[in-house]
């Protein structure tokens, strides 16, 4: 057959996208193919970026979140056009709730035929925007290299979170020649390299003085608290707070997903002290976390009537709403680290025997015995605590590097947090900002990937499992490393606990909304994609299911039958039920 020479290679805007994701460092894509946006998701793999192919587009987002959060580089999410989008809302929300950095991109309906009634069409400007930093369409092919460095770049700046593209599928289909695909993508690096060496004057020249002020402020305390947040551990901040911890002596806590940025077993951890800690601090230097719910507000009765906080955060709005005592506007890593050089030139040290580490360590050590002194039984039928240690335990046994952690549920992530241990960062992803439950699956692929030295262990309750429980097949599809234990009580908080005028009327005859379907085998559901699946009921069975599967580095899922009475009505939050 004759060549023709006189042909011009096209590419088109699928194609492009996905070169435009690769040239600007993306690695990874989560999500769910379909009209527009198959040739996408295979575009993109061929550049470079691998494609992870949930059931459902709320995992994948959830995916594309957590991988945010473990990579500091923005997760990406793909999904198809209206009833995709929508449901890819849910990851994007998420990542924004709890500032991680996410892009989401959609194929939309054709333009010409908006308006009109398109194939799923939907204004996926409006309907991402209150969710998003940034909302923008390629209204032309020649758009898309410089929207996608545009919107990644927007992703991590500042406070990190979700930014949406939207490509239409007349864009997808449009075509231009290689040669100006090159120098797109080539004008679109070089102007996002601009922008990030474009020095832009520095907002915050009293930061120098804050810092002389906040190392002043912790020197003078009598007793001062570090609280770690999760914004600490995107910043990577570990050596620069644990630096901080080991020169100063000052007590460290941990919000949930902070744990690990020092180690949860380091002598000054105040977990298993935390009331006595945010309770009689007098200065707490606060890197990485929000006073929001999880803190109390900062505000008694938790909190003291005179407790001088230190706000650290990346994003000047936070710290004007929460108007500490004093703000240090910056990334928490280095805000950290110049703390600790102006320590240096002045040093101090509180000694294991001065009166508030005491008291903090005496206080955690007792509430340690006494949590063991429960941890320590096998108690059968299980109740939350004896399957907890056991995970805990294998999960130690495994060393370094340490397993991630994946936790939802009431109970079960209530009592796991208190349970188990994190000794590394970052190994911790359960509910966040907002207690989603729904995470966990799109959670363990991304850690999978992300991660890939380290073991998956995802802890559920058999609620926050149904979620996502779809994605099994996807664990099983790309083989990966991932053991989900489902706490089984039957239900939503466990066994049916309404009281009889809540048992009245036409339906009373109807399961009790936090029902289950008693004894569900859910490591079934596992065998059926061809992982493997165990069902526990003792110590024993549960200790040779973890190590058969942690040894063997596969998909599988261990369904753990618990008392459905041994857990309380919404975990530890019946206040706000
Ligand atoms: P937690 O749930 O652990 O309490 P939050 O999600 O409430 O943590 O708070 C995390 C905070 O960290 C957010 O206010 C966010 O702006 C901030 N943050 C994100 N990245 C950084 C960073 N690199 N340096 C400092 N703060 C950061």
């Amino acid at each position: 057959m004759a060549t023709d020479t006189t042909a011009v290679a096209k590419v088109d805007g699928s194609a492009l996208a996905g070169r435009a994701l690769a040239a600007a460092g993306a690695r990874h894509m989560f999500g769910v193919v379909g009209i527009p946006v198959t040739s996408l998701a295979s575009r993109a793999a061929a550049a470079g970026v691998r494609f992870l192919a949930f059931r459902n587009e709320q995992s994948a987002g959830y995916a594309a979140a957590a991988y945010g959060y473990l990579t500091g580089a923005p997760g990406l999410l793909l999904t198809v056009s209206g009833p995709g989008c929508v449901h890819g809302l849910a990851g994007l929300s998420h990542a924004t709730a709890n500032a991680w950095p996410l892009l989401m991109v959609s194929g939309s309906c054709s333009q010409p035929d908006a308006g009109r009634g398109d194939f799923q069409e939907l204004d996926q400007i409006a309907a991402t925007k209150p969710f998003v930093k940034l909302a923008v369409k390629a209204t032309t092919i020649a758009d898309i290299p410089r929207l996608v460095f545009q919107a990644l770049a927007s992703t991590v700046s500042g406070r990190p979170g979700g930014c949406y593209l939207d490509i239409p599928a007349d864009v997808l289909h449009q075509t231009l020649a290689e040669s100006e695909a090159v120098a797109l993508i080539e004008a679109a690096a070089a102007a996002a390299d601009s922008a990030k060496s474009d020095p832009s004057p520095p907002k915050h020249k009293s930061l120098e003085d804050g810092i002389e002020k906040a190392a002043e402020l912790l020197r003078r305390a009598e007793r001062p608290l570090v609280v770690v947040g999760k914004g600490a551990a995107y910043a990577r901040a570990e050596d620069a707070i644990r630096k901080l911890v080991d020169t100063t002596g000052i007590p460290f806590l941990p919000t949930p997903m902070g744990k690990g940025v020092v180690p949860d077993t380091h002598p000054l951890s105040a977990t298993a002290a935390r009331s006595l800690a945010i309770g009689q601090c007098d200065v707490a230097l606060v890197v990485g976390a929000r006073l929001n719910w999880l803190l109390h507000f900062g505000e008694p009765p938790k909190w003291s009537k005179d407790v001088k906080f230190i706000l650290v955060d990346v994003c000047e709005e936070e710290i004007e709403l929460r108007k500490p005592h004093l703000g240090l506007v910056g990334d928490a890593k280095r805000v950290v680290e110049l703390v600790n050089k102006e320590i240096k030139d002045q040093p101090f040290c509180l000694a294991p025997s001065h009166p508030w580490v005491e008291a903090i360590t005496k206080k955690a050590k007792d509430n340690v015995l006494k949590m063991e002194a429960q941890l320590v039984k096998d108690v059968v039928p299980f109740n939350f605590l004896t399957p907890m240690r056991i995970i805990r335990d294998a999960i130690l046994a495994e060393g370094s590097p340490s397993p991630v952690l994946v936790s939802e549920g009431a109970n079960t992530m209530d009592v796991g947090r208190a349970v188990l241990v994190q000794n590394e960062p970052r190994t911790r992803l359960d509910a966040g900002t907002w207690g989603t439950m729904g995470v966990g699956l799109g959670f363990c692929v991304a850690a999978a990937v992300a991660e890939p030295d380290r073991l998956v262990v995802a802890v559920e309750g058999d609620s926050g499992f149904g979620f996502s429980a779809m994605e099994v097949e996807t664990l099983v599809r790309y083989q990966l490393p991932v053991v989900v234990i489902v706490f089984n009580n039957n239900g939503v908080y466990g066994g049916d606990r309404r009281s009889p005028d809540e048992i009245t009327g036409p339906y009373k005859d109807d399961p009790a909304p936090t029902s289950f379907v008693p004894a569900a085998a859910y490591h079934k559901m596992m065998e059926a994609f061809g992982g493997k699946g165990y069902l526990v009921e003792t110590p024993d069975e549960l200790k040779s299911a973890l190590s058969e599967s942690f040894r063997a580095r596969k998909p599988a899922v261990i369904n753990v039958i618990i008392d459905p009475y041994a857990g309380a009505e919404s975990g530890r939050m019946q206040h706000k039920n």
